[in-house]
Protein backbone atom coordinates (compact mmCIF):
# COMPACT_ATOMS: atom_id res chain seq x y z
CA UNK A 1 0.00 0.00 0.00
CA UNK A 2 1.67 3.54 -0.75
CA UNK A 3 2.10 6.07 1.60
CA UNK A 4 1.83 9.59 0.44
CA UNK A 5 2.37 13.07 2.37
CA UNK A 6 0.00 15.80 0.59
CA UNK A 7 -0.44 19.71 2.05
CA UNK A 8 -3.32 21.02 2.09
CA UNK A 9 -4.05 23.42 -0.48
CA UNK A 10 -6.40 25.43 1.69
CA UNK A 11 -5.38 25.59 5.15
CA UNK A 12 -1.33 24.21 4.72
CA UNK A 13 -1.75 21.72 6.96
CA UNK A 14 0.46 18.66 5.98
CA UNK A 15 -0.79 14.95 7.13
CA UNK A 16 0.16 11.19 5.76
CA UNK A 17 -2.55 8.58 4.25
CA UNK A 18 -2.79 5.73 2.66
CA UNK A 19 -3.90 5.72 -0.40
CA UNK A 20 -6.58 2.77 -1.50
CA UNK A 21 -8.06 4.91 -4.45
CA UNK A 22 -7.49 7.61 -6.70
CA UNK A 23 -7.93 10.81 -5.60
CA UNK A 24 -10.11 9.61 -2.42
CA UNK A 25 -8.03 11.63 -0.05
CA UNK A 26 -9.24 15.06 2.08
CA UNK A 27 -7.85 16.92 4.24
CA UNK A 28 -8.46 15.91 8.28
CA UNK A 29 -8.09 19.12 9.39
CA UNK A 30 -10.91 21.11 7.06
CA UNK A 31 -12.01 18.21 5.01
CA UNK A 32 -10.98 20.09 1.59
CA UNK A 33 -9.83 17.65 -1.18
CA UNK A 34 -7.66 20.86 -2.53
CA UNK A 35 -4.44 18.69 -1.86
CA UNK A 36 -0.67 18.84 -3.06
CA UNK A 37 0.64 15.07 -3.47
CA UNK A 38 4.34 15.64 -2.19
CA UNK A 39 6.53 12.77 -3.25
CA UNK A 40 9.52 12.58 -1.32
CA UNK A 41 9.09 12.85 2.81
CA UNK A 42 11.30 14.38 3.89
CA UNK A 43 13.18 12.76 6.49
CA UNK A 44 11.64 9.71 6.31
CA UNK A 45 14.33 7.35 4.39
CA UNK A 46 12.80 4.26 2.57
CA UNK A 47 14.44 0.89 4.14
CA UNK A 48 12.79 -0.59 0.71
CA UNK A 49 16.14 -0.42 -1.14
CA UNK A 50 15.01 -3.79 -3.49
CA UNK A 51 14.19 -1.54 -5.77
CA UNK A 52 17.22 0.54 -6.37
CA UNK A 53 20.36 -0.97 -7.51
CA UNK A 54 22.88 -1.46 -4.58
CA UNK A 55 26.32 0.43 -4.72
CA UNK A 56 29.30 -1.39 -4.73
CA UNK A 57 33.07 -0.60 -5.00
CA UNK A 58 33.97 -0.05 -8.63
CA UNK A 59 37.58 -1.17 -7.86
CA UNK A 60 36.32 -5.02 -7.04
CA UNK A 61 34.23 -7.53 -8.68
CA UNK A 62 30.43 -7.15 -9.13
CA UNK A 63 29.11 -7.36 -5.75
CA UNK A 64 26.06 -9.41 -6.49
CA UNK A 65 22.96 -9.88 -8.98
CA UNK A 66 21.60 -6.16 -8.01
CA UNK A 67 24.86 -4.95 -8.87
CA UNK A 68 24.74 -1.34 -10.51
CA UNK A 69 27.49 -2.73 -12.54
CA UNK A 70 25.72 -5.24 -14.48
ZN1 LIG B 1 -6.94 21.50 5.07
Amino acid sequence: MPMYEYACQKCQHTFETLVFGEESVECPECKSRKLERLMSVPGRPKSDSGSLPMRCNSEGPPCGPRCSRF
